[in-house]
This record gives C-alpha cells, structure tokens and sequence, in this order.
C-alpha cells in the first residue's frame, strides 16, 4: 500500500533491533494510562478510546503492515501482549485495531488504502472487524447474515451483525456480505459507522469486556460505494489474511497469560505452603508460555505461508493459546484463594477476560472441527 507503509518501513526493517523498543513503549503506556483504567473499562464505564490513540502514535497499529510483499507480525503480537498483561478488553480492542489495518494493508484498492491507510495504522481513525460470521460460514457452521446487490458505483447491503467491537459513531470496521445477485460470490468491504443507514445497537452486558465499544450492527439498504470495498472477491482475500487474522489474537492469550502467573507468583509469600500442593504451578504455566511464544514468534514471521501444514500449525496454536489462557487463569483463582475471589482483585477478571479468549472466533469448538477436518 502507499503511505501508510511507510511509517511501518523503519519498524519492519529495524526488527531486530527495535522490536523491543516498540514493546517497551507500549508496556509503559500501559502501565502508566491503561492500568488506572482497567477496572472501569472492565466495568463497561469507560471506552479508552484516547489510549488507544496514544498507542497508535508510538506505532503499536502499523508494525504489522506488509513492505513491499512480506510482512511481520512479531512486533504487533509482542506489543498486544504488554497492553493484554494489564488489561484484556484493551488487548481484544488492539487485536480489533490490528486487524482492521492488516485488511487494509492487504488490499488491492488503492484508493482506499491511501484513504484510510495512515488514519488506521496511526489510531487516528478507531474500528475492528465484523468477521465472526463470515469466518464461520466460509468452515461450514453459519449463513451469511449480510446481504448485498450490485448497483450503479457500489453495493446496497442490508442484514444484521450481533456483536462488532471497538465502534463508535466515526468508526469503522470490515466485513463481508453475499451477493444477492450472485449466490455465494462474498465481497469485503469497509462499513462506516457513521452512515446514516447503519445502526449501533448497545449489546446487553457481558460477562467481561463491557467497555469494548461492542454493538450490533445493523444495515438497512446501506449504499456501500465502490471506494470502500476491500477486495470484490472475499473468499480468496480470506485465505490470505486469515493466518494473520488469528495469530494476532496470540498478543491476547500470552499477555493474559504471563500476568496469571504474576498473580499466582505474587501469592507465593504469603500462601506458598499451602498452594505448593495445588497440580498446577506458576513454573508448569511458564514453561507453556515459553512455548507458546516460541511457536507464536514461527509462526509470525511468515503469515503468508499457504502451505497446509502452516495454517495447521496455526489452528492448533491458536487452540492451545485459548485452552491454556482458561487453564492459566483458573488456577491463579485457585492460588489467590478468598482475595482473588473479591471484585477488586484482578484474577476473577482474568478468568472472565480467559473464557473471552476461549470463545471469540475462531472458538475453541471452530478449531476443533477445522483440526477434525482434513
Ligand atoms: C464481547 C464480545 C465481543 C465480540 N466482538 C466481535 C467482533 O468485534 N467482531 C465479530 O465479528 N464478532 C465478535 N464477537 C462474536 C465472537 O467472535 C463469536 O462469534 C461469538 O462469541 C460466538 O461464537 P461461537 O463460535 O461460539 O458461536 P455460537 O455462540 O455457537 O453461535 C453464535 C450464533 O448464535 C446466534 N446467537 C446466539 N446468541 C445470540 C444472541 N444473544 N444474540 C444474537 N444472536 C445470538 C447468532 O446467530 C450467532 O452468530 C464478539 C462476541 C462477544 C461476546
């Protein structure tokens, strides 16, 4: 793509070197102006929309932008898991952001990329993806719930999407509807919330992530033009964004997952010889997480491979990422005992932001069928 590429250049060509450096930043934004946040975005108050402005300028959505054909994940995924060690709604909203720009990215529409592009990739301009349902019909589970037909300069799309997250009235997300006028042909496109003839709907509160900027979206005739279409033929941009798409989704897990072994390390004082007799250590959690950021950091160098054993490789990842985030989390509970037990104790929100992990597309029982089936 055009500009927007080249603020990602100096990232990806200094990755060795910088790959820290992105990391670090973001881990200090995070510590010092998300984690006094936290507990209210938990609580669905607040939708930190200017931190995740804040982490745009220091680079945390645009390192994962393709140069000149290959692209690198590492850096983004490294820089999700210091937002997901403090607060996993942020990391799910960053995964939101990440991926927005990697379609972007991604496209063939050049006027869209130079549209949109810096405003994304910088956190000018905020939105995520509405490919929940899309990704599920593609491996044989749901219907397409958007419909288009083809007009003069674009597309009139109308139908329903249950959950999309980090929206707001000037945001924006990418999604996938059928042709109407040609069954089974998909087409990507960007959809503006701010379209007149695209409603937000507040969801009932969930079990965590209530200050996601999480609605239903509905379309009622909304005239799509040309500019906003990501890629006319969807089914085979799908099949190259879709390893980045989940691998993302590892910045989640790992961040998740190293501060459930921070909480049960921090209960080791005071309730060591007791909790030494629990089956699940920190130090059994560390080394799961060591492999899991071995594999991860393979894995993200080459989002592009279409070998089938890759994206194997990645389906199976992504499983274990989801079932050790449960796993890791539980048995922080297990550790704190009564004090994690208590609202203001940040275990019980890890082992409901966890289950988050376990349950956003792809879930836990998608990659289980997509491993069951050759
Ligand atoms: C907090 C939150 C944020 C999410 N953000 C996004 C997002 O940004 N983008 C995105 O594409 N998806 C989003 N999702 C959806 C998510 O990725 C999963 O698709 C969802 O959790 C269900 O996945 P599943 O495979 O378990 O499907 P299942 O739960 O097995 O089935 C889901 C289907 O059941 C139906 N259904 C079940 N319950 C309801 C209900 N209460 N209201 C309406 N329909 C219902 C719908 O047809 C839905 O598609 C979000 C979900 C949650 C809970």
């Amino acid at each position: 793509m055009g500009s927007p590429g080249s603020s990602a250049v100096s990232r990806v060509e200094a990755f060795d070197q910088s790959a820290p450096s992105l990391a670090d930043e973001v881990a200090t934004i995070a510590r010092k102006q998300l984690a006094p946040l936290a507990p209210a975005i938990d609580q669905g108050e607040v939708y930190p929309a200017e931190v995740l402005r804040r982490l745009g300028e220091a680079g945390a959505w645009s390192s994962h932008l393709p140069h000149e054909g290959p692209a690198d994940l590492r850096c983004a995924i490294e820089a999700m898991a210091a937002i997901g060690e403090v607060c996993g709604a942020t990391a799910f909203m960053a995964w939101c952001q990440n991926t927005l720009v990697w379609y972007v990215g991604n496209s063939c529409n050049l006027k869209l990329a130079a549209r949109f592009g810096d405003g994304f990739a910088s956190g000018r301009i905020l939105g995520g993806t509405g490919l929940s349902n899309p990704m599920k019909t593609l491996f044989g589970i749901e219907k397409m719930k958007l419909k288009g037909r083809k007009v003069e300069g674009g597309y009139v799309v109308r139908g329903a999407l249950p959950w999309v997250s980090n929206l707001g009235r000037d945001h924006f997300f990418g999604t996938i509807f059928e042709r109407e006028d040609a069954p089974g042909e998909l087409v990507m496109f960007l959809a503006d919330c701010a379209d007149p003839a695209v409603t937000l709907t507040p969801c009932k509160p969930f079990l965590a992530m209530d200050g996601t900027g999480t609605y239903g979206v509905q379309f009622r005739d909304a005239f799509v033009s040309d500019e906003l279409i990501l890629a006319d033929r969807a089914a085979p941009f799908v099949k190259k964004i879709r390893a980045g798409f989940i691998l993302l989704q590892l910045g989640m897990a790992l961040g998740l997952i190293k501060d459930c072994v921070a909480i049960m390390d921090e209960v080791d004082g005071p309730l060591g010889h007791v909790n030494r007799h629990l089956p699940q250590q920190p130090v059994h959690f560390k080394e799961l997480f060591g492999e899991l950021e071995r594999e991860t950091m393979a894995l993200a160098r080459d989002p592009y491979n279409q070998e089938d054993s890759y994206w194997r490789k990645v389906v199976a990842l992504r499983l274990r990422a989801g079932e050790t985030s449960v796993a890791a989390a539980h048995a922080a509970m297990l550790h704190c005992g009564a004090r994690g037990y208590q609202r203001s104790h940040r275990a019980q929100r890890r082992l409901r932001e966890a289950y988050f992990v376990a349950i956003v597309t792809p879930a836990t029982k998608q990659l289980r069928k997509m491993l069951a089936e050759p």
